[in-house]
């Protein structure tokens, strides 16, 4: 009997998520006669790894402590063990003519494996090592741990950038730092540390309306946080020697900054170095059909899901769209190319144009929008701030139940390759 792998790679929110679709929804509607399926996923570390609340993670173990963070992967497989594959590496090529892609274990050997399907969800890394598990959980914890102990005796923070992981950041730090502030305050009593968010634009959190960033440079205030703004941060290079040396902050505007501690929240690096350069856009996430998530330039059956995916605007309101979609036409295609059958009908993405941005500001409060409307501090708290999700969404995350069913959709007609979709579905 051969085997047919579905190959993912990435195993964090988009990828695990495809994998659980391709075991529940795939497998089981593919032809049986003579072949088995296996879902494979290829990921650096065996655990997944909780990076929505890695601001409060940053700023305190006893707030956001470790096994809250840290999930490992297999055990949510083990209701299909027989067809499911972990594979500790990260690709490092894909031969598209051969549909192989080359992995490197964390062993340190070398695999070679070849796709039926290739589903790519490599995610991005952050330039701040706070905010991103590369190999395994030990590695995370002792960077978090390290940066604990500097965190304590720091009187000068700078973190750069002011979109939600900065502003999220910012406040987290200064509650630890300089305390809860007084029910009524404005600023803390007895503030620490000074704090500085670096916002390049002339409003912080720019998906956010101009007065609800503004109540966000309050809540900060009042947690001890300046926001500079109009101003990018050009350099920060740390003085060589102890590990608590300075970091000087140089800013566009001139000014400069001398800070204990240095955080770069200033964006993110699509993990695609890896795919050939035509399979990628100008921004180097991987270019697909937004319309189908089928990555054209890569040959038959390979999708792309997740943060990489040129498709979307990052976050995990648009991968849960997207699953569904890239999936079924996966399924699609799989069927049509074992049993050699015309293709059936595509299945469309179509993003959330209302969507939502929630950010906790401390423990205590925060703000954003969800479907078009301005959230009260409160239930901003109530829905992320209390645990950043992770009583309410990790145990989804895990177990793939979000997808236990396929979904509604409306069948579209199948567009040929590099042919532009206009309607939308
Ligand atoms: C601090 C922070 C807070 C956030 N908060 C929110 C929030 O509140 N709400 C929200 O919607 N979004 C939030 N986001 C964004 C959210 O984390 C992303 O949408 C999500 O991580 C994207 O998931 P992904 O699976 O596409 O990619 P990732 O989560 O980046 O996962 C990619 C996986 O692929 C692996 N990988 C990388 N290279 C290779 C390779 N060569 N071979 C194999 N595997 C590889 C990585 O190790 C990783 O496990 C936040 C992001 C950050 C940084």
């Amino acid at each position: 009997m051969s085997t047919e792998t579905i190959l993912i790679l990435g195993g964090a929110f988009a990828g695990m998520s495809a994998a659980h679709w391709a075991l529940k929804h795939v497998i089981p509607q593919l032809p049986k006669k003579g072949t088995s399926y296996n879902v494979t996923i290829v990921n650096p570390s065996k655990d997944f790894y909780w990076r929505i609340a890695g601001p409060r993670a940053t700023a305190s173990k006893e707030l956001m402590p470790y096994d809250k963070l840290f999930y490992p992967i297999e055990p949510a497989f083990a209701y299909a063990k027989d067809k499911f594959t972990l594979v500790q590496g990260k690709a490092t090529h894909v031969d598209p003519a051969g549909q192989t892609v080359f992995v490197e274990t964390v062993t340190g050997e070398q695999k070679s494996i070849p796709y039926a399907a290739l589903v790519i969800a490599t995610g991005f890394t952050t330039p701040s090592p706070l905010f991103t598990l590369d190999t395994d959980r030990a590695a995370l914890e002792a960077t978090y741990d390290k940066f604990h102990s500097q965190l304590k005796g720091a009187k000068t923070v700078v973190i750069g950038g002011a979109g939600p992981v900065g502003v999220e950041t910012a406040g987290e730090i200064a509650e630890v730092l300089n305390g809860k502030p007084g029910f009524m305050a404005s600023t803390p009593k007895n503030p620490k540390a000074k704090i500085t968010l670096i916002s390049a634009e002339k409003k912080m959190l720019p998906v956010l309306r101009e007065s609800i960033s503004k109540q966000a440079e309050k809540l900060l205030k009042r947690l001890g946080v300046d926001v500079l703004y109009n101003a990018k941060v050009v350099s920060a290079t740390k003085a060589s020697g102890a590990e608590d040396a300075k970091t000087t902050v140089q800013l566009s505007d001139g000014n400069m900054i001398e800070a204990d501690i240095y955080i770069d929240a200033t964006g993110t690096r699509p993990n695609t170095g890896f795919l050939p350069k035509e399979w990628l856009d100008n921004r180097n996430r991987v270019s697909c059909n937004t319309k189908t998530l089928r990555v054209e330039a890569a040959g038959p059956r390979v999708y792309v899901v997740g943060d990489c995916g040129s498709y979307s605007r990052g976050g995990i309101m648009d991968q849960n769209d997207a699953i569904p979609v890239a999936m079924t036409n996966l399924r699609t295609d799989l069927i049509a190319h074992l049993s050699g059958t015309p293709a059936g009908n595509d299945r469309h993405y179509t993003p959330n144009a209302k969507g939502g941005q929630l950010v906790p500001i401390g423990t205590q409060k925060g703000v954003g929008y969800m479907n078009g409307m301005a959230l009260p501090s409160i239930m901003v708290w109530m829905i992320k701030g209390r645990d950043y999700l992770v009583s309410m969404l990790v145990e989804n995350q895990l177990s793939g139940k979000n997808y236990a069913k396929e979904g509604k959709w409306v069948p579209q007609p199948v567009v040929a390759a590099g042919q532009m979709v206009t309607s939308s579905g």
